[in-house]
């Protein structure tokens, strides 16, 4: 009998490229897509050490643990880096973005993410983007968390390296993940000596034995179970259709916020603005003298399937991460988490109203 993972027939150039065609479809891009074969972490680091180099100056946004990361790689190329950090419960502005890039006017390379699951804001890429446009420098962006969950448009954008993958609100598994790589930044990566070559992090490498030899033919073999998953989760979303898988992530989160805040006994959002919160996550921050991690193992240890996760390092005692991705963005979904972490918070004698909280999200996100 053949196995469903195991038998599989070599994953074709054509088959390849076809899903190529069909990320770009989902990013609206005209830019090349370059689907590298590993987790996100590695065409991020691939467009930081392709894009950054020994006397250039980075500005770094920080608004979550994923910018400390890029801050990081960047002084490792030699950069001199500008981190510009907002608190992680707010998002940057494009003002504030102008400001730095006026007090460093050598910047060439701009970093951000979009969404950050970890801490569930989101920024204003488009705004943010015309600023880094108008100034000129190479503008990476980190969109792993948002797309799917809301409009991602980097050519409209003028997003240079837009970096996605599979896990969060696609719905998919981790293991492969995609970059959109436009005309400048490819111009700008031949021109840097420094950038990866012959090397597993070289988007050069895949330009040069890939779409500039025509994609005929594979630089190595695939990963062709993800690549099968990739294919798999943006047939989905097409199926759906991408507005509607982005209107339910952004109910999922909308509901969210109003249930917390109906739910009472000390919690509430962890980002303070409603404009400023992502649709991938929603976070909220744990009444005070209450332990998230515990309080999300009480509350898991009646449904494992909730999508409820404490937040990592510093924050897992403060914070309670509510997750959307892809198929867990569901009225059910908001409603099970809420009414889970409301019979937790009460085993610990606070007052919470379920029902409150229940009633708010019907009617942040009524049934068709
Ligand atoms: C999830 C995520 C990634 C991918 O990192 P993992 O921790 O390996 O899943 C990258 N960037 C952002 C903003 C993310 O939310």
């Amino acid at each position: 009998m053949t196995h469903p993972f195991l038998d599989l027939a070599p994953l074709s150039a054509a088959h390849f490229a076809a899903v190529e065609r069909r990320v770009a479809g989902l990013l609206a891009t005209e830019a090349d897509v370059v689907i590298m074969q590993g987790e996100a972490l590695l065409p991020l680091e691939g467009c930081v050490r392709g894009g950054a180099r020994p006397g250039s100056t980075a500005l770094n946004i920080v608004t979550g643990p994923y910018g400390q990361t890029f801050g990081n790689w960047l002084r490792d190329c030699g950069a001199e880096v500008v981190d510009l950090a907002v608190p992680f419960h707010t998002a940057v502005t494009a003002d504030q973005v102008a400001e730095a890039l006026a007090a460093h006017p050598g910047t060439d390379f701009v970093s951000l993410v979009h969404a950050e699951a970890a801490t569930g804001n989101t920024n204003p890429v488009a705004a943010i983007g015309e600023v880094v446009r108008a100034h000129g420098a190479l503008f990476m962006l980190d969109a792993v968390a948002s797309v799917g969950a809301e409009p991602l448009l980097p050519d409209a954008w003028g997003v240079d390296l837009c970096v996605i993958g599979a896990q969060k609100a696609m719905g998919g598994p981790a293991g492969v993940s995609a970059v959109s790589v436009s005309e400048r930044a490819w111009e700008r990566l031949a021109a840097n000596p420094r950038a990866p070559r012959r090397s597993y992090l070289s988007l050069l490498d895949w330009k040069e034995r890939w779409i500039d030899a025509g994609r005929t033919v594979l630089p190595h073999a695939p990963a062709q179970l993800e690549m099968l998953a990739l294919e798999a989760c943006v047939e989905r979303i097409e199926r759906e259709g991408l507005a509607a898988v982005t209107a339910r992530h952004a109910s999922a989160a909308a509901a969210t916020r109003a249930g917390v805040l109906a739910l009472g006994g000390g919690f509430g959002p962890y980002v303070e603005d409603a404009r400023d919160a992502a649709p991938v996550a929603t976070t909220l921050r744990a009444p005070a003298g209450v332990d998230a991690a515990s309080l999300v193992a009480r509350a898991l240890s009646a449904d494992p399937s909730l999508p409820l996760v404490a937040g990592g390092g510093a924050l897992a005692g403060e914070m309670i991460r509510v997750n959307h991705y892809g198929a867990d963005a569901t009225r059910g979904a908001v409603l099970s988490s809420l009414t889970a972490l409301g019979s937790a918070l009460a085993e610990h004698g606070r007052q919470v109203d379920v029902e409150a909280a229940r009633s708010a999200v019907s009617e942040t996100w009524p049934s068709e």
